[in-house]
């Protein structure tokens, strides 16, 4: 840890007491700053105050009581999940306290360089894979943030050998000041969380702290296929590095149908990727450039791109049984994310689709629906779903209780060479606990075949 001193006698309040105010909180205490923590959430129980109270640290649970900023913080640190409408957040703002999130304290103490990633979609995607490729490189990466563990609290550990590797949600970037990751990459840049930021400015703007405060010392991996995010890349002081789907470009990481080209040069041909998808191979050129900026050699990311076969209910690849492959996306709880799983494979799909109804239409997949040879629908859409695959002409539209019964339905409509996708489309609070739970019952479905 470095810098630690910075703290050493502020007055700070945090805000929230989930993983990442239990960390913030601990971290601040230890650095010699006098900490409250305030959470909404009842006293009773709650393991994580008890914790904090044993070490000396003043929690109020059970609301947020008003001029309970009266007492004069210099700082308040916030879980990011908490909006800028809150009373508290809004009145220390008026107050010109900073507001801060973890990561601003992560980029304050660590002695490891940060490489930040951020994007609407691909995130965990791309800090997955660089994570391994910087993993196999020899470079002892941390994971952290969103994907894992609370980013200050492995700031805390990280020395100079390691690499943090931070997936940011645009939440955690609003609430930073001085953040400067060594290597930035902004995915790509899509409508999302509205209702928290306001409107797509605002949204696009909390993602641009990624690299407002980097210098030239510093690399921006940005996708130079969406013009906004061209315009965001010049405004940044850092060395620019953009990545391109369109064909091989000079300068930055690109591909065309047969490899993937380094500053121009051929650097490693397209048939070892495993991983589908052209949204994943954006992912891969993305995490590609940040590995090449690492040091890492050639071997080491090859060897990522011939195994990775994806995360976790991202187009994770489950099994093949003679001949049919199942591929688990349930992590696709909007339109935009299926579209994606659907134009990655060019071979007859069984797509499993349906969940909660948020009212939304499907009318995007239209163009994407030509290899769904059968659709299997479940959830509160299932019927809105089945009326859609009917009207892009399928002829086998079966119904499922849930994604057990939707896998039993679906495999005997299959021959060798098919693929049964679930991609859903829909969140999944309809039916399961998260989208973690669904994808858990894909694969256990799958394996009981
Ligand atoms: P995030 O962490 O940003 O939510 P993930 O890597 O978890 O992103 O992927 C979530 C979903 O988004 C995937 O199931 C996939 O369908 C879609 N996706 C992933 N990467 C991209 C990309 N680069 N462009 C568009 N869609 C993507």
């Amino acid at each position: 840890m470095k810098n630690v001193d910075q703290f050493n006698g502020m007055k700070v309040l945090v805000l929230g007491l989930a993983k990442s105010g239990f960390a913030a909180s601990k971290l601040l205490h230890s650095a010699g700053a006098h900490v409250t923590v305030n959470d909404a959430s009842p006293d009773e129980g709650n393991e994580e105050a008890a914790a904090l109270r044993l070490e000396g640290i003043q929690v109020i649970c059970g609301g947020h009581p008003s001029g309970i900023l009266d007492e004069g913080f210099d700082l308040v640190v916030k879980n990011p999940g908490i909006p800028y409408s809150n009373l508290v957040v809004a009145e220390a703002l008026k107050k010109k306290i900073p507001v801060w999130t973890e990561i601003e304290l992560t980029s304050r103490i660590s002695e490891a360089p940060i490489i930040a990633i951020t994007g609407s979609n691909g995130k965990t995607t791309t800090t997955t894979l660089l994570y391994h490729m910087l993993n196999i490189g020899g470079k002892h990466p941390l994971i952290a943030g969103n994907i894992g563990t609370v980013s200050c609290a492995v700031a805390e550990e990280a020395t100079r050998d390691n690499i943090i590797v931070l997936e940011a949600s645009s939440f955690q970037l609003m609430g930073t000041e001085t953040f400067r990751p060594s290597i930035a990459i902004w995915t790509n840049l899509y409508d999302a969380h509205l209702d928290y930021h306001g409107s797509s400015e605002a949204y696009a703007l909390a993602k641009s702290a990624i690299s407002s405060n980097q210098t030239p010392e510093d690399y921006f991996i940005y996708n130079d296929d969406q013009p906004e995010l061209r315009n965001y890349a010049l405004r940044s002081d850092a060395k620019k590095v953009p990545f391109s789907l369109t064909g091989m470009k000079t300068h930055g990481i690109s591909a065309d149908d047969e490899q993937i080209y380094w500053n121009g040069e051929p650097y490693v041909n397209r048939s070892v990727i495993k991983l589908p998808g052209l949204h994943n191979l954006e992912n891969i050129l993305a995490a590609t450039a940040a590995a090449i900026l690492s040091g890492c050699d050639k071997t080491a990311i090859e060897n990522v791109l011939s195994s990775f076969t994806g995360v976790r209910h991202r187009m994770q690849f489950v099994k093949e049984l003679k001949g049919r492959k199942f591929y688990n996306d349930s992590k696709a709880t909007n339109t935009l994310a299926t579209k994606s799983a659907l134009a990655a494979f060019n071979v007859p799909t069984i797509l499993l689709a349906g969940g909660l109804d948020r009212g939304q239409s499907f009318e995007e997949l239209r163009p994407y629906m030509a290899n769904s040879k059968a659709v299997v629908v479940l959830g509160e859409t299932a019927e809105k779903f089945a009326t859609f695959a009917e009207s892009c002409g399928i002829q086998k539209i079966i119904r499922a209780d849930n994604v057990t019964d939707a896998v039993q339905k679906a495999y005997p409509l299959t021959e060798s060479g098919d693929i049964i996708l679930l991609s859903p489309a829909c969140a999944s609070w309809d039916q399961y606990p998260s989208f973690e739970a669904r994808g858990d019952q894909f694969i256990e479905a799958v394996m009981q075949l």
